[in-house]
């Protein structure tokens, strides 16, 4: 098993208008063919730049497109095969992270890496032949240590992780979804924004204090030419970090503070975790820090393949946060990880669905003696039931043809308004424009032949023979080819009727495969057949794949892209390895003479020498920044403390006013008898506990004999209780003392009732 490093590139934004104003420099350059950057410090302009190489640099002028294309697509291409990948953004809020990851949709060129994920993985699944996806997306967010389903239905609920051996970590409880195209997509991303953006407006803050993972799960499901199939798993994890700058520079207070050192603490957990796993040494990697990165912990060193994108803001005045994400970055270039592809995955949806369609044909085949299961699937089960509602073929097309047209029109919409942006690319658009036409065309010209052809040759159902893999006895997983081996257009949409409870793009599970509740088929007695029918419509509309595997262009354009992202990989190595080469080269060259030798190698002393001037000043400026860093961690440390004391010290006055048969009286206790959750990052303190201890009563030994002893005195007890609440209550008010022993000796006075109660205060 392989291992490959984390692939990390730069990303430089333009100075915006603020900075302008203020008249910023830029301190950042690129040299993009060699994938340099270079940072000049603001305060020494007579110091080298610091030097800094990564996988891919883009600057102001360069697109998220060509981003995607260039370090992108191989990856999300590999989580269509069954991979698992990770691209998250990384940088100081206002230096581009939202940008780059969701985007902008004018100008098309600057549209987001998730948009285009999306895009991407639905184009190679419709291309893709023989094989089957079921895609569900789930979307949550880690704001104060604390994770939300940004899909679910209780957006505020606090979400626990939990750990598998098998799944390894996940979230309990995440809502899932099932997705079936990129519109589906764009609006459950849509919905988890919005949620995002209710809760920052609920709890007055913003996007940049909590970290988002959206995440795109595949299962695969590949026949081979023996007629085998093999599942594989893959996922996409879209990051989008909070800011990473540093607490002190923000000048936060009070709840913003808490909230910034939280925020700090994950991404310094995180930059531990790259530091650990960078180091070689230490065998300990502290993933369990933080909840962001127990979540990314197999994109760090795991059976991931991971880009990390860093965002970089030019202006001067932001020096000291862009020189830090750039050693960050340049970290990161250094972590291992083993992606593999995960085959046969233990706990795939998907497989459960084949067996339950599987069961459903074998029933259902079983019920109708020689009936043809898939002219039943395909709508004429009017003709052999009359339970059935008749679903009219014409409606059916119809609405197919309206879904069609509707997507047709979404997509001419899109295309259009690109088209306005983008001049230079007219002659490509209207290409697709028309190749979008003429799929409509065909699709709906699919569906009328697809219609006259079942008007006019449906067999009677006792003529028709089950072929073999239909019969019941042989429906092993030979029988999935009637779900599998759907690739055209055509087959898809007669396999597809119009079903109620098919919506499930939008629908809500927690299961998460949107048909929960359509689960109980009944197995004996009359068999519902419309029931049956109807689920196994349902489970075979869940998957999708191979719809446009015979569209030449559509397959070609994909091809192209993927070459072109080969190319560009080749490149880029290149360049990285010439960029160690060079210095290799003029020591091992033969010179003609003595005076070209050393004019060449005095060269390298130069260009050496100013090296180790860069790394003197490298080293200088990090004892610098640490010192600067340390100071941080000490003024976090002395205000925890100073917190811990406050809470110290209440507790100490505290502690005497509660109850002494109460476990909550003796502190030293309850500390021993404290668990700290690991899982939930909190202490699980023991339950509040009152052990109520009677005392004989000195007062009135007749009563005491009495059956209901107990439960006067514990009811005089609680009456003593009550007082005393009453008292504090009004303590600010009152002179206690005097009112105390006032009341005491009335009511002493005016009824025997108290003496028990007086017993009681004693013990106080
Ligand atoms: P972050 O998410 O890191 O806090 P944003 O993505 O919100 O930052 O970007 C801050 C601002 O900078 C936005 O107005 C955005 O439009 C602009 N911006 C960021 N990157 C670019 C870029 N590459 N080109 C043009 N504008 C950009
Ligand atoms: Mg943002």
């Amino acid at each position: 098993m392989g291992s490959e490093a984390v692939k990390v590139v730069v990303r430089c934004r333009p100075l915006n208008d603020r900075e302008k104003a203020l008249s910023s420099r830029s301190v950042l350059s690129m040299d993009l063919q060699r994938c340099q950057c270079f940072i000049e410090k603001p305060s020494a302009v007579d110091e080298p730049p610091k030097q800094f190489t990564f996988d891919g640099t883009y600057f102001t002028d360069q697109t998220t497109e060509e981003m995607y294309n260039e370090i992108a697509y191989a990856l999300v291409e590999g989580v269509t095969e069954g991979y698992n990948g990770t691209i998250f953004a990384y940088g100081q809020t206002g230096s581009g992270k939202s940008f780059t990851m969701q985007g902008v949709t004018e100008p098309a060129s600057q549209r987001g890496v998730i948009p285009r994920a999306f895009e991407h993985i639905f184009e190679s699944i419709q291309c893709a032949e023989n094989t089957k996806f079921l895609v569900r997306a789930s979307y949550l967010e880690i704001y104060n240590e604390e994770i939300r389903d940004l899909l679910g239905n209780d957006t505020k609920q606090r979400l626990e992780l939990k750990e598998h051996p098998e799944r390894g970590v996940y979230v309990r409880d995440l809502s899932m979804h099932t997705v079936h195209n990129v519109g589906e997509c764009e609006r459950i991303i849509e919905q988890g924004w919005r949620n995002r953006a209710v809760g920052y407006t609920l709890m007055n803050k913003d996007s940049s204090r909590s970290h988002s993972i959206f995440t795109i799960h595949l299962e695969i499901c590949n026949m081979d030419a023996a007629g085998h199939d093999h599942l594989r798993a893959g996922k996409l994890n879209l990051v989008d970090l909070a800011g990473s700058e540093r607490q002190s520079k923000t000048g936060a207070t009070g709840e913003r503070l808490r909230e910034a050192t939280k925020i700090n603490l994950s991404l310094s957990a995180l930059g531990n975790v790259i530091s650990a796993l960078v180091d070689g040494r230490s065998k300990y990697i502290p993933y369990r820090d933080s909840k962001l990165t127990r979540l990314l912990q197999d994109s760090l060193g795991g059976n991931t393949r991971t880009l990390m994108i860093a965002c970089l803001s030019p202006a001067d005045n932001n020096y000291e946060e862009t020189l830090s994400t750039l050693r960050y970055a340049n970290r990161a270039k250094s972590i291992q990880n083993r992606p593999r592809i995960n085959e046969d995955p233990k706990d795939a949806l998907l497989r459960e669905y084949q067996e339950e369609i599987k069961n459903l044909r074998a029933l259902i085949s079983g019920q109708l003696g020689s009936a043809n299961l898939s002219t039943l699937l395909a709508g004429q089960l009017s003709e052999t039931s009359a339970d059935l509602p008749s679903r009219p073929q014409s409606s059916t097309t119809e609405a197919e043809k309206e879904k069609i047209k509707e997507e047709y029109e979404e997509r001419l919409a899109k295309l259009q308004a690109d088209y306005n942006a983008e001049q230079e690319s007219k002659a490509k658009l209207q290409e697709d424009i028309a190749s979008l036409r003429s799929s409509y065309e065909s699709k709906v010209s699919n569906l009328e032949k697809a219609q006259a052809s079942r008007g006019s040759t449906v067999p009677k159902n006792d003529n028709i023979k089950l072929s073999a893999h239909e019969e019941p006895s042989s429906m092993s997983s030979s029988c999935e080819p009637d779900l599998l081996n759907l690739s055209s257009a055509e087959e898809t949409s007669l396999t597809k009727p119009v079903v109620p409870s098919a919506e499930v793009g939008v629908h809500k599970d927690q299961r998460g495969d949107g048909l929960a509740n359509t689960n109980e088929i009944p197995t004996a007695e009359p068999l519902d057949q419309k029931h049956v029918l109807e689920r196994l419509q349902q489970l075979e509309q869940e998957v999708v794949g191979g719809e446009q595997a015979k569209n030449k262009e559509l397959w070609q354009k994909h091809r192209q892209r993927r070459n072109l992202a080969d190319q560009r990989k080749v490149q880029l190595l290149r360049a990285l390895s010439e960029n160690s080469e060079e210095s290799e080269n003029v020591l091992f060259n033969v010179y003609n003479s003595i005076q070209e030798e050393v004019h060449a190698k005095s060269q390298v002393l130069v260009k050496v020498q100013g090296k180790l001037k860069a790394a003197k000043l490298e080293i200088r400026d990090l004892q610098a920044e640490f010192e600067v860093e340390r100071n941080d961690y000490l003024a976090t440390i002395r205000r925890l403390e100073k917190e811990g004391q406050l809470l110290n010290s209440l507790l100490e006055r505290m502690v005497p006013l509660v109850r002494r048969d109460c476990n909550y009286s003796n502190l030293d206790r309850l500390k021993r008898e404290a668990v700290w959750d690991e899982d939930n990052a909190a202490w699980r303190l023991p339950d509040v506990m009152v052990q109520k201890t009677t005392l004989p009563s000195a007062v009135h030994p007749k009563s005491s004999a009495g059956r209901g002893s107990a439960t006067e005195c514990g009811e005089a007890f609680m009456m003593e209780e009550d007082r005393y609440k009453e008292m504090l209550d009004r303590s600010d008010s009152e002179n206690i003392a005097s009112s105390y022993f006032k009341s005491k000796r009335t009511s002493q006075l005016l009824g025997g009732d108290t003496a028990k109660g007086h017993g009681k205060t004693r013990i106080w």
